[in-house]
Protein backbone atom coordinates (compact mmCIF):
# COMPACT_ATOMS: atom_id res chain seq x y z
CA UNK A 1 0.00 0.00 0.00
CA UNK A 2 1.21 3.23 -1.22
CA UNK A 3 0.36 6.23 1.43
CA UNK A 4 0.90 8.59 -1.26
CA UNK A 5 -1.67 10.11 -3.05
CA UNK A 6 -1.09 11.05 -6.49
CA UNK A 7 -2.50 14.42 -7.37
CA UNK A 8 -1.08 14.87 -10.69
CA UNK A 9 -4.72 12.86 -12.26
CA UNK A 10 -6.64 15.66 -11.10
CA UNK A 11 -4.69 18.72 -12.82
CA UNK A 12 -7.63 19.24 -15.74
CA UNK A 13 -9.99 20.26 -13.23
CA UNK A 14 -10.75 23.62 -11.55
CA UNK A 15 -12.71 22.43 -8.48
CA UNK A 16 -11.23 20.99 -5.39
CA UNK A 17 -14.29 18.81 -4.58
CA UNK A 18 -13.86 17.18 -7.92
CA UNK A 19 -9.85 17.22 -8.05
CA UNK A 20 -9.77 15.82 -4.19
CA UNK A 21 -12.46 13.14 -5.79
CA UNK A 22 -10.81 11.99 -8.07
CA UNK A 23 -7.19 11.78 -6.40
CA UNK A 24 -9.15 9.76 -3.49
CA UNK A 25 -10.95 7.49 -5.43
CA UNK A 26 -7.96 6.90 -7.99
CA UNK A 27 -5.47 5.42 -4.51
CA UNK A 28 -8.79 3.51 -3.47
CA UNK A 29 -8.68 2.01 -7.48
CA UNK A 30 -5.39 1.16 -6.89
CA UNK A 31 -4.20 0.10 -3.39
CA UNK A 32 -7.11 -0.89 -1.46
CA UNK A 33 -7.78 -5.04 -0.83
CA UNK A 34 -11.33 -6.03 -0.07
CA UNK A 35 -11.24 -6.26 4.20
CA UNK A 36 -14.33 -9.07 3.91
CA UNK A 37 -12.51 -11.76 1.73
CA UNK A 38 -9.32 -10.10 1.51
CA UNK A 39 -9.20 -10.19 -2.45
CA UNK A 40 -6.32 -8.15 -3.66
CA UNK A 41 -8.26 -5.19 -5.05
CA UNK A 42 -11.95 -3.38 -5.17
CA UNK A 43 -13.45 -2.15 -8.34
CA UNK A 44 -14.82 1.34 -9.37
CA UNK A 45 -18.57 1.20 -9.81
CA UNK A 46 -18.65 2.89 -13.75
CA UNK A 47 -20.14 6.37 -13.75
CA UNK A 48 -21.90 7.79 -10.30
CA UNK A 49 -23.96 5.02 -9.08
CA UNK A 50 -25.66 6.72 -6.29
CA UNK A 51 -25.48 3.45 -4.05
CA UNK A 52 -21.49 3.09 -3.72
CA UNK A 53 -18.35 3.98 -5.41
CA UNK A 54 -16.66 0.90 -5.06
CA UNK A 55 -17.51 -2.89 -4.92
CA UNK A 56 -15.08 -6.59 -4.77
CA UNK A 57 -15.84 -8.56 -7.63
CA UNK A 58 -15.07 -11.34 -5.58
CA UNK A 59 -17.50 -11.48 -2.41
CA UNK A 60 -19.60 -8.72 -3.89
CA UNK A 61 -19.12 -6.41 -0.88
CA UNK A 62 -20.14 -2.74 -1.49
CA UNK A 63 -17.91 0.00 -0.87
CA UNK A 64 -18.59 4.33 0.16
CA UNK A 65 -15.73 6.00 0.23
CA UNK A 66 -16.23 9.96 2.11
CA UNK A 67 -13.14 11.75 2.77
CA UNK A 68 -11.78 14.92 4.48
CA UNK A 69 -8.22 16.75 4.49
CA UNK A 70 -7.16 17.30 8.20
CA UNK A 71 -8.11 15.69 11.53
CA UNK A 72 -10.28 13.07 12.21
CA UNK A 73 -13.17 13.87 13.11
CA UNK A 74 -15.93 12.71 15.02
CA UNK A 75 -18.60 13.90 12.33
CA UNK A 76 -18.97 13.14 8.80
CA UNK A 77 -21.30 15.05 6.44
CA UNK A 78 -23.17 12.66 3.96
CA UNK A 79 -25.77 13.31 1.36
CA UNK A 80 -29.54 13.68 1.97
CA UNK A 81 -30.81 12.95 5.44
CA UNK A 82 -34.05 10.82 4.10
CA UNK A 83 -32.17 8.25 1.95
CA UNK A 84 -29.61 7.44 4.55
CA UNK A 85 -32.44 6.69 7.27
CA UNK A 86 -34.17 4.68 4.09
CA UNK A 87 -30.92 3.00 3.33
CA UNK A 88 -30.04 2.22 6.84
CA UNK A 89 -33.63 0.86 7.29
CA UNK A 90 -34.00 -1.30 4.36
CA UNK A 91 -30.57 -2.59 4.89
CA UNK A 92 -29.23 -1.44 1.71
CA UNK A 93 -26.28 0.85 2.77
CA UNK A 94 -22.95 0.09 1.83
CA UNK A 95 -19.78 -0.62 3.87
CA UNK A 96 -18.26 3.14 4.65
CA UNK A 97 -14.38 3.62 4.12
CA UNK A 98 -13.41 7.08 6.01
CA UNK A 99 -10.35 8.49 4.52
CA UNK A 100 -8.21 11.33 6.32
CA UNK A 101 -5.51 12.65 4.68
CA UNK A 102 -3.25 15.48 4.91
CA UNK A 103 -3.76 18.63 2.71
CA UNK A 104 -0.39 19.81 2.48
CA UNK A 105 1.56 16.57 1.22
CA UNK A 106 -1.63 14.64 -0.07
CA UNK A 107 -0.50 11.61 2.20
CA UNK A 108 -2.97 9.01 3.83
CA UNK A 109 -3.14 9.56 7.61
CA UNK A 110 -6.21 7.49 8.51
CA UNK A 111 -8.55 5.15 6.76
CA UNK A 112 -11.25 3.35 9.01
CA UNK A 113 -13.71 0.95 7.53
CA UNK A 114 -16.91 0.48 9.05
CA UNK A 115 -19.22 -2.16 8.27
CA UNK A 116 -22.74 -1.63 7.01
CA UNK A 117 -24.37 -3.44 9.96
CA UNK A 118 -22.80 -0.50 12.32
CA UNK A 119 -25.36 2.06 10.91
CA UNK A 120 -28.45 2.56 12.90
CA UNK A 121 -30.56 5.82 12.31
CA UNK A 122 -28.77 6.52 15.98
CA UNK A 123 -25.64 7.91 14.40
CA UNK A 124 -27.22 9.57 11.86
CA UNK A 125 -27.49 13.37 12.39
CA UNK A 126 -29.97 15.32 10.67
CA UNK A 127 -28.77 18.80 9.37
CA UNK A 128 -30.24 22.23 9.38
CA UNK A 129 -32.70 22.27 6.18
CA UNK A 130 -30.79 24.31 3.96
CA UNK A 131 -31.77 28.61 3.77
CA UNK A 132 -34.60 29.78 1.34
CA UNK A 133 -32.05 31.66 -0.28
CA UNK A 134 -29.48 28.57 -0.90
CA UNK A 135 -30.27 27.03 -4.26
CA UNK A 136 -31.31 23.46 -2.96
CA UNK A 137 -33.81 25.61 -0.27
CA UNK A 138 -35.56 23.33 2.24
CA UNK A 139 -32.61 20.30 1.06
CA UNK A 140 -31.80 18.02 4.45
CA UNK A 141 -28.34 16.54 4.77
CA UNK A 142 -27.14 14.32 7.59
CA UNK A 143 -23.93 13.98 9.51
CA UNK A 144 -22.61 10.21 10.32
CA UNK A 145 -21.73 11.22 13.91
CA UNK A 146 -18.31 8.15 13.84
CA UNK A 147 -17.83 8.49 17.63
CA UNK A 148 -21.73 6.81 18.06
CA UNK A 149 -19.75 3.70 16.34
CA UNK A 150 -18.57 0.89 19.22
CA UNK A 151 -14.85 0.34 18.94
CA UNK A 152 -15.43 -3.10 17.09
CA UNK A 153 -17.00 -1.22 13.86
CA UNK A 154 -14.33 1.43 13.25
CA UNK A 155 -11.49 -0.80 11.65
CA UNK A 156 -8.66 0.65 11.35
CA UNK A 157 -7.00 0.35 8.05
CA UNK A 158 -4.02 2.69 8.25
CA UNK A 159 -3.56 4.59 12.10
CA UNK A 160 -1.56 7.53 12.58
CA UNK A 161 0.24 7.04 9.33
CA UNK A 162 0.74 3.43 9.52
CA UNK A 163 -0.76 0.41 7.63
CA UNK A 164 -2.51 -2.10 9.77
CA UNK A 165 -1.25 -6.03 9.24
CA UNK A 166 -3.92 -7.31 6.27
CA UNK A 167 -4.84 -10.14 8.62
CA UNK A 168 -5.14 -8.20 11.73
CA UNK A 169 -7.90 -6.20 9.44
CA UNK A 170 -10.24 -9.41 8.05
CA UNK A 171 -9.83 -10.93 12.01
CA UNK A 172 -11.79 -8.03 13.37
CA UNK A 173 -13.94 -7.55 10.42
CA UNK A 174 -15.43 -11.14 11.19
CA UNK A 175 -15.33 -11.21 14.81
CA UNK A 176 -18.88 -8.93 14.32
CA UNK A 177 -19.97 -10.36 11.19
CA UNK A 178 -23.03 -12.06 13.15
CA UNK A 179 -24.54 -8.32 13.93
CA UNK A 180 -25.52 -8.68 9.71
CA UNK A 181 -27.95 -11.38 10.33
CA UNK A 182 -29.85 -9.51 12.76
CA UNK A 183 -32.83 -7.24 12.83
CA UNK A 184 -32.35 -3.47 12.83
CA UNK A 185 -34.10 -3.22 16.25
CA UNK A 186 -32.11 -6.00 17.73
CA UNK A 187 -29.27 -4.52 16.38
CA UNK A 188 -29.72 -1.59 17.37
CA UNK A 189 -29.98 -3.05 21.34
CA UNK A 190 -26.57 -4.74 20.70
CA UNK A 191 -24.78 -1.38 19.53
CA UNK A 192 -26.24 -0.02 22.66
CA UNK A 193 -24.41 -2.60 24.80
CA UNK A 194 -21.09 -3.06 23.38
CA UNK A 195 -21.03 0.41 23.67
CA UNK A 196 -21.65 0.55 27.59
CA UNK A 197 -19.28 -2.44 27.82
CA UNK A 198 -16.60 0.30 26.29
CA UNK A 199 -17.19 3.35 27.94
CA UNK A 200 -16.49 0.75 31.58
CA UNK A 201 -12.35 1.10 31.47
CA UNK A 202 -10.53 -1.69 31.29
CA UNK A 203 -10.95 -5.57 30.87
CA UNK A 204 -13.54 -6.60 33.50
CA UNK A 205 -16.74 -5.41 34.56
CA UNK A 206 -19.43 -6.89 36.38
CA UNK A 207 -23.28 -7.13 35.91
CA UNK A 208 -23.60 -4.55 38.52
CA UNK A 209 -21.44 -2.06 36.37
CA UNK A 210 -24.31 -2.92 33.39
CA UNK A 211 -26.92 -2.44 35.41
CA UNK A 212 -25.90 1.24 35.81
CA UNK A 213 -26.59 2.19 32.24
CA UNK A 214 -30.71 0.95 32.65
CA UNK A 215 -31.91 4.69 32.72
CA UNK A 216 -29.81 5.59 29.79
CA UNK A 217 -31.03 2.66 27.67
CA UNK A 218 -34.61 2.84 28.88
CA UNK A 219 -34.36 6.78 27.42
CA UNK A 220 -33.41 5.24 24.23
CA UNK A 221 -35.68 2.02 23.96
CA UNK A 222 -38.89 4.26 25.92
CA UNK A 223 -40.77 1.18 24.72
CA UNK A 224 -38.94 -1.55 26.49
CA UNK A 225 -40.09 -2.05 30.11
CA UNK A 226 -37.52 -4.81 31.00
CA UNK A 227 -34.35 -3.00 30.20
CA UNK A 228 -32.15 -5.17 32.72
CA UNK A 229 -33.10 -8.82 30.58
CA UNK A 230 -32.63 -7.05 27.72
CA UNK A 231 -28.73 -6.09 29.11
CA UNK A 232 -28.47 -9.51 30.04
CA UNK A 233 -29.76 -11.17 26.75
CA UNK A 234 -27.00 -9.17 25.22
CA UNK A 235 -24.19 -9.88 27.49
CA UNK A 236 -25.51 -13.79 26.30
CA UNK A 237 -25.43 -12.72 22.53
CA UNK A 238 -21.97 -11.28 23.10
CA UNK A 239 -20.63 -13.98 25.15
CA UNK A 240 -22.24 -16.54 22.64
CA UNK A 241 -19.98 -14.61 19.68
CA UNK A 242 -16.67 -14.42 21.40
CA UNK A 243 -16.90 -10.67 22.26
CA UNK A 244 -16.82 -11.24 25.82
CA UNK A 245 -16.26 -14.25 28.68
CA UNK A 246 -17.81 -14.73 31.26
CA UNK A 247 -16.21 -15.20 34.19
CA UNK A 248 -18.52 -16.52 36.68
CA UNK A 249 -21.10 -14.86 38.91
CA UNK A 250 -21.98 -11.97 37.34
CA UNK A 251 -18.26 -11.33 36.25
CA UNK A 252 -17.29 -10.53 32.17
CA UNK A 253 -14.10 -10.09 30.41
CA UNK A 254 -13.95 -8.60 27.32
CA UNK A 255 -12.05 -10.17 24.56
CA UNK A 256 -9.76 -7.59 22.45
ZN1 LIG B 1 -14.36 -9.21 -0.98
Amino acid sequence: MNLQMDGRSAEQYTSNAQKIRLITETWVNNNMFCPYCGNQYVSCFENNRPVADFFCPFCREEYELKSKGGFISNKVNDGAYNTMIERITSINNPNFFFLHYNKSNLQIENLVMVPKYFFSPEIIEKRKPLADTARRAGWIGCNILLNRVPNEGRIFIVQNKKEIPIKQIIEKVHRTEFLRSSKLDARGWTLDVLNCINMIEGKDFTLEQMYRFEEMLTIKHPDNHYVKDKIRQQLQMLRNNGIIEFTGRGHYRKNQ
